[in-house]
Parts: C-alpha cells; structure tokens; sequence
C-alpha cells in the first residue's frame, strides 16, 4: 500500500492527548511524552521511544487504548510500531581529535566550531527565568542571576548562590544557562553537578584522558555552571582540578556561576584558595520563601502542568509546607496524580485526606516502606510485585528504581533493603543500584523519572 500523507502527526497528538486527561500527569510525563510520531508507512505508524522502558512500558500499558483512539480518529485500524533510538548522552566528551586540535578555542571564533556538547541537552527545560517566582527571599538571588546572565562574564564573576534544600538553586543556575544560550546560541554552556565533575575527574584519569576532561572545561566552554559545589568537600585532587579550570576560564572572562547549601566560609573541607575565590564576585542566597511567594509559586507550577488548583488549596498547602518547595511541588504532583485515578476535584478535603502522611510525618523521614507506595503507584504495579521474585522488567525495573532510592534516601543496609524487597540478596540490591545509577548517566528519560520520584517523595 502507498504511504498517506495526512494530518497524522495531529492525530498521534490528539490521540495520546486523550491519555493526558486519564493519567497522572507524573505518569503522562514519563512514558507518554517522551514518544513522538515518527511517519506514517501504509497502516503503520510508526513512532519513536528514547529507550526500551519506555517502548516496553507503552506497548505493554497504553498501545490498545492509544490504537483505539486513532482508529476513531481516522475511521479506520491502524498499527503502531515503536522503535527505539537511542538518546544521546548529555554530555559527551569532545572527540579526541577535536579536542586536541582546535587550538586555544576560546575566542568568540570558537562559536564557530559546532558546539562539543549540545548545551541545552544538560539543562531542564522548565527551569528558566520566566518559570521562576520571584519573592523578597529570592529576590536578590534572582536579580544577581539575572544580570550575570545579560552580562556575562562581565559583572560578578564567579556569582555565588546559596541557600537549603529545594529552594530554587538548581533552577536559577539552569535559568542563566538558558538565557545566555537565548543570547548565544552558538556558546558552549557547560552545566554539571561538582559530585558528576568529580566522577568524571576520576574516570578521566582511569582512562587516560585528561586532555579530552581539561579541554571540556577549559577550551570548549564559554560558561561554567557548577551545581551543589559542596560535594567537593574532601576530594582534594578533583578541587585541584577545578581550581585551574576556574582560573583559566576567570581570566578569560567567562561566565562561571557555582551553587551551594552553605556560604564559603562554612565549607569546612573546601580549600582555603578556592574559597577566597569564591569571594571575587557576588555572593548571593535564597532563603525560604514567605507564604504569598509559596502561594505564587504553586499557582505558576499548577498552570505549567493544567493542573486546575484553587486558591483556598493553594493556601491550605502553602500553610502546611513552608520550607522546601521542591516539598511543596511534590505535594501539588502528587494531588493531581490522585485526583486524576479517582477523577475527582481537588478540594481542601481531598488534600488533607491525601497528604496525611506527609503533612504529619518525621520530615526528612523516608522509609523503605514509603518508597516501594510510592513508586508502586507510579510504574503502576503492586507493592507485592516489588517484592515477589518476578522477572517481567515491567516489574524488574520499577523493582530497581525502588531499591535504588532506598538506598539513596534512607539510611538503611543492603541487607536490611534486600530484606524488606522479600528477602533478596544484598548484592541484588547493590547490583539494582548500580544499574540504575549507569542508566542515570545517560538515559535523560530515566533521570527525569526519578526526579518525578524524588519529588513525589519530598526530597
Ligand atoms: P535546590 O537546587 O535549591 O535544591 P531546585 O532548584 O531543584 O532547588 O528547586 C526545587 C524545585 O522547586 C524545582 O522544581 C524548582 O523549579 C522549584 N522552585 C524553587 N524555587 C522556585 C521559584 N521561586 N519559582 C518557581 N519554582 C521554584
Ligand atoms: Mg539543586
């Protein structure tokens, strides 16, 4: 049969639309999004999933459904292949030979080499300046942002953000990112965590390519975004390193901006030279923002997603969680998700009856118990699932991802993990957690996944 040209993709659009309007929009975001309409050959449509999850979980949970929905759509069946391509990694090393040869790559002729590492790649689409609510806590920080990123490498050099957990750092480095990137779109924006900076250091090193390492963060970078500089603490060799990236791209005026939960000076195991450093530009923070900047923020996320929230909810929540916004958006989440099972609006009873635990637990307290609930609920299985012996990866890697989190939000053993996993072996746990923590590397779809979850989870 001849391939038809129509108005497909519009109908892959509409037909998955309908999913939207069944599913958490948690869910809808992990596996439904990530797809997208390939082309049309005779009765085949054809679309493409970044990973094998994702084309596992579709065929196995919303194929029919979504099938069902086009052949209305087009008054007639028509067979949905999905293939996998593979995601590129986000943040790939720079060719050796390039690496080598493109000489002192620093002037702004080096914008003419296509970029290393597509710059946008590494940061979160979401997290830009106009996603951003600003209060009298973030205020300064937000301003300080701002005009680093008009002017970069200009005005304060590094710029310095701290503040606490889920308060808004991650999405304020990322946000000058994006603007400079809206200004530059050729520049070469680096983002990494330093515990990232500080793997990659080491696997640099265990392979034999500090060149390649040096030359991503000294010649191919017009702007060096460090998240949660903390994690340096302690790694001396890794410091070192940063150090002389720093005052490479320092002096050729390039933008750096670093993140942190504490000021410099309460960096106990953070060099004395690099944190005197940090003092050359501006020290900003955020502090946890007041109650209208709660209520603001969780009106602005509520309309990102079409979450239909109301004001006396939005007050409700922004009463109940002050501290941590991540906390607060996890909240939001987590309502729209329920509301969206049990199609039912959401009321201030609705909130408290959903957010019981998590309004009135040990905050900070995140048990095994909660984490196997929670991402349950999410990948759609059973807590007996995660539990049993069953090998069907739409069992195995929600297993996985459970296992992993446990490990990285509770304090728990191996042992005592595999125990509450119905008995495993420390070394499933342990092997679990490695290979979530590969994919992680490189598989966006999957990091995104258990950012959802870890939200989800308060963290
Ligand atoms: P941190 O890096 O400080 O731990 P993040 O930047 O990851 O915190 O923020 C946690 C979540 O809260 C993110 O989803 C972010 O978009 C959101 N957030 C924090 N502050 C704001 C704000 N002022 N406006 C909108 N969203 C915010
Ligand atoms: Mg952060």
């Amino acid at each position: 049969m001849e391939s038809t040209v129509c108005s497909i993709p519009t109908v892959w659009d509409q037909a998955i639309q309908s999913l939207a309007t069944k599913m958490s929009p948690g869910l809808f975001s992990a596996w439904i999004q990530p797809l997208s309409f390939v082309e049309l050959v005779g009765d085949e449509l054809i679309v493409s999933a970044p990973n094998r999850y994702t084309q596992e979980w579709f065929t196995d949970n919303y194929l029919q459904t979504v099938q069902q929905e086009i052949e209305r759509l087009v008054g007639r069946p028509l067979r949905i292949r999905i293939q996998v391509v593979d995601s590129p990694l986000p943040a790939p090393d720079p060719g050796p030979k390039e690496a080598l040869t493109v000489a002192p790559a620093r002037s702004s002729e080096a914008s003419l080499v296509p970029p290393v590492a597509p710059s946008r790649e590494s940061l979160n689409d979401r997290y830009r300046f106009g996603n951003f609510v600003v209060g009298p806590s973030n205020q300064f920080a937000q301003a300080a942002a701002k005009l680093v990123s008009e002017e970069p490498g200009r005005k304060y050099n590094p710029l310095f953000i701290y503040g606490g957990t889920g308060l808004g750092k991650t999405h304020l480095l990322q946000a000058v990112g994006h603007a400079i990137l809206d200004q530059h779109p050729t520049w070469k924006v680096q983002f990494i965590t330093s515990e990232r900076f500080v793997n990659e250091f080491i696997s640099s090193i265990r392979l034999k390519r500090m060149d390649e390492y040096r030359a991503r963060f000294r010649d191919h970078c017009d702007v060096l975004l460090v998240d949660d500089i903390q994690f340096f603490q302690g790694k001396d060799l890794s410091q070192e390193e940063f150090f002389h990236t720093f005052n490479t791209l320092h002096e050729l005026h390039k933008q750096i901006v670093i993140t942190s939960d504490k000021v410099p000076n309460q960096l106990p195991d953070l060099e004395e030279r690099l944190k005197s450093r940090f003092h050359w530009g501006l020290i900003a923070d955020i502090l946890v923002p007041e109650f209208e900047t709660r209520v603001a923020i969780l009106q602005r996320k509520a309309e990102l997603d079409g979450i239909d929230l109301s004001d006396d909810v939005a007050y409700y929540l922004a009463q109940n969680i002050q501290s941590n916004v991540r906390e607060l958006e996890g909240a939001l989440i987590r309502l729209a998700a329920f509301s969206n099972l049990r199609s039912c609006p959401i009321t201030v009873e609705f909130a408290r009856d959903i957010l019981t635990h998590l309004l009135t637990r040990n905050r900070g307290q995140i048990t095994i118990d909660r984490i196997q609930r929670e991402v349950a609920t999410f990948f759609n299985v059973t807590q007996k699932d995660l539990k049993s012996q069953r090998r069907p990866r739409a069992i195995s890697y929600p297993r996985q991802v459970a296992m992993y989190l446990s490990r990285k939000l509770t304090s728990a053993s191996l042992s005592e993990i595999g125990q509450q996993f119905g008995g495993k072996d420390h070394t499933t746990v342990l092997s679990a957690d490695r290979k979530v923590r590969q994919t992680l590397e490189h598989d966006d779809e999957v990091r995104q996944t258990l950012e959802t979850l870890e939200k989800i989870l308060g963290r």
